[in-house]
């Protein structure tokens, strides 16, 4: 017996609870179609929402970047590892979100984790929608901050909350996702605004799912309600819409300058590389050029809900391009994802306990990458398979 061998249990326990993992592997570059597993498939599962991650000019700037300045950035961002592209990337970022600043860090995940526990500590509040990201979530534990679920996208249960709970803190932090990535819908972030103003707590937006895809040529959930300048803080992500990798956040110079400072992935992990922080340019100048992919897009998403509501799916409470085909029944859910894929589909369901019991479905992800007649082709075998499953009458 090894001392890691009670892994072999876990793993054991995970298989008999159908939670174990199988991951897909991908032979090629994302994009409407991919090979999965050796098999080619309709790609109904990336975020890659406008089609950037095998985006040509993107290629292009990445392959520059790495002969002008190497493959690594060689040391944590504050030693010498800041190059002259990771601060053009960031002034490109806050201009495109019209903020006045902005810090990149290695991923969505890592940034929530630079700025939560970094601005908010002992003694303070944090209210967190019940639904939020899991990288938020362990962005408030880190925090030692008192965390305070509410009512998901509930703003009267959010004001009760604070009101029980306000007299005890320090500062108070609101946060939330601003797109849901399980049901597409979108945080009511006016009237959130509304109560943190009323109370003077910060305001917080995780908006890896709202980049690229709302507002202004995709500028995100905070130009879309019209709120630049009222919410303190917007988190974001270069991995989905952006189709590179890479996080950021951005706000008032205060916040940046201080994140600067004192976010310990930003002083105690190396940034960016070179390639992916030149295809991050790139991206946000084909945003600044043109809204015609975020159309696209848009344009995608709704031919392929209102198809699939025509005929007599439930996708939920949608308002986005996630596309939940909503199944309830988990062991429904994994057979309609394996029909599908056996006819040229790659759409993975989810399952308790990403979402909650009896709310299993099968989760599309839309993309400008597809073309009318994948989603025709996608509608027509969804059809198939949810009369053969009796989904369907
Ligand atoms: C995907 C996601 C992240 C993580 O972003 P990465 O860049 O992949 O680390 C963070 N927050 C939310 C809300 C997300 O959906």
């Amino acid at each position: 017996m090894s001392k890691i061998d009670f892994l072999a249990d876990e793993l054991d326990a995970l298989r008999e609870q159908g939670l174990f993992n199988v991951i897909r592997t991908i032979d090629g570059p994302q994009g409407a179609w991919f090979v999965v597993d050796g098999k080619r498939v309709l790609n109904l599962c990336s975020n890659n929402y406008l089609g950037f991650a095998n985006n040509p000019r993107l290629k292009e700037a990445a392959k520059a970047a790495i002969d002008r300045f190497g493959v690594g950035p060689g040391a944590v961002r504050t030693i010498a590892g800041t190059q002259t592209i990771h601060l053009e990337l960031e002034k490109k970022l806050a201009e495109f979100k019209h903020a006045q600043a902005c810090i990149v860090l290695q991923a969505g995940f890592t940034a929530n984790l630079a700025v939560i526990p970094t601005i908010t500590g002992e003694g303070d509040l944090i209210f967190s929608d019940e639904l939020n990201h899991a990288s938020i979530i362990d962005g408030c534990r880190l925090s030692k901050a008192r965390v305070i679920r509410y009512a998901h996208n509930d703003v009267e249960d959010l004001r009760k909350k604070i009101e029980e709970s306000k007299g005890s803190a320090r500062r108070m932090l609101i946060v939330t996702d601003g797109v849901f990535s399980m049901d597409g819908d979108i945080a009511p972030l006016p009237e959130i605004v509304e109560v943190a103003d009323e109370f003077g707590a910060m305001v917080m937006v995780d908006d890896a799912h709202g980049e690229g895809v709302l507002g202004d040529s995709g500028r995100g959930i905070v130009n879309y309600f019209g709120l630049e300048g009222k919410v303190e803080i917007e988190v974001g992500t270069l991995s989905k819409a952006f189709g590179v990798m890479g996080g950021y956040v951005t706000g008032p110079e205060v916040l940046i300058s201080y994140l600067k400072q004192r976010g310990r992935p930003f002083l105690f992990s190396t940034g960016l590389t070179p390639a992916d922080t030149a295809a991050a340019i790139a991206a946000v100048d084909v945003l600044l050029e043109s809204d015609e992919l975020v159309k696209k897009l848009w344009s995608n998403a709704r031919y392929f809900q209102d198809g699939l509501k025509k005929a007599g799916f439930d996708t939920g409470k949608t308002q986005t391009p996630i596309t939940p085909v909503m199944l309830g029944d988990e062991k429904v859910a994994s057979e309609f994802s394996k029909e599908l894929f056996a006819r040229g589909i790659f759409a993975q369901s989810i399952s308790y306990p990403t979402v909650p019991r009896g709310k299993a479905r099968i989760r599309c992800m839309l993309s400008a990458a597809h073309e009318k007649q994948d989603l025709d082709f996608a509608l027509e075998k969804f059809t198939e398979v949810g009369k053969e499953l009796g989904v369907l009458k």
